[in-house]
């Protein structure tokens, strides 16, 4: 997913308007950028947008927020908004570990978490996106009834996604480990570029939902 050598890309995304440069800025204020009250949702690590345009494009009553670390791939989604502009979508170029930096207590509806990186070696496991100082950060930005949905074809990273779940306080509403199979799960699902290649591949996709 990591496309290195794009050139300007730093730049190209400077200059867009569909990002949000300056987001601990925004801390509190998100409604503002938006200019409704409307609840918010993001996804971290949302690659190339496919699934969160989708999304705000079937929700317009919802605000999102897409947030990626790396702008050769920001960039990509910033092209697609530049095709098919929504007003209810923005992008963070950002590491989700600074997370609480830029939401405050509460301020964020729903976060999803879709086929994120699986750091397989055990002495990166805290990097993981579904690992319990990920869910602690969470905590704080979630709203008190808020909900995590997680999906990804890695049936390891899964594993450890569901052993921490406990771990960190937060319980498992819904689970399947053959989401295209789990017909009520499926209802509205979206597909992300990453869940079309790999189960087009053959390989089961892993989906929970979680909450405190
Ligand atoms: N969600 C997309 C999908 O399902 O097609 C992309 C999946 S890709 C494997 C994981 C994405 O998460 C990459 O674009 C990566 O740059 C991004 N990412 C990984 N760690 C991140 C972090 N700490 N903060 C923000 N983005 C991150």
């Amino acid at each position: 997913m990591r496309l290195r050598n794009v050139t300007g890309s730093r730049e190209y995304i400077a200059d867009s308007r569909f990002v949000i440069h300056d987001p601990e800025e925004r801390k509190g204020k998100w409604s503002g950028v938006f200019n409704n009250n409307n609840p918010i949702r993001i996804e971290i690590g949302m690659g190339k947008g496919k699934f969160i345009m989708q999304l705000a494009k079937e929700n317009p009553e919802i605000n999102f927020i897409g947030i990626e670390k790396y702008s050769t791939v920001l960039l990509r989604a910033i092209q697609k908004m530049e095709a098919e502009e929504l007003p209810n979508l923005v992008f963070i170029r950002m590491d989700a570990e600074d997370i609480n930096e830029v939401f405050a207590k509460g301020e964020v509806d729903r976060i999803y978490l879709n086929f994120s990186d699986p750091w397989p070696k055990d002495r990166h496991a805290k990097r993981r996106l579904e690992s319990r100082e990920f869910l602690a950060r969470y905590n704080e930005c979630l709203k008190s009834d808020g909900i995590i949905e997680f999906k990804t074809d890695n049936r390891a990273l899964f594993d450890f996604a569901v052993e921490e779940v406990p771990e960190a306080g937060w319980e498992i509403i819904k689970l399947s480990y053959d989401l295209h199979a789990d017909e009520e799960m499926m209802m509205g699902n979206i597909m992300t570029e990453y869940e079309e290649k790999f189960s087009s591949m053959g390989n089961p996709i892993c989906k929970y939902i979680i909450r405190r």
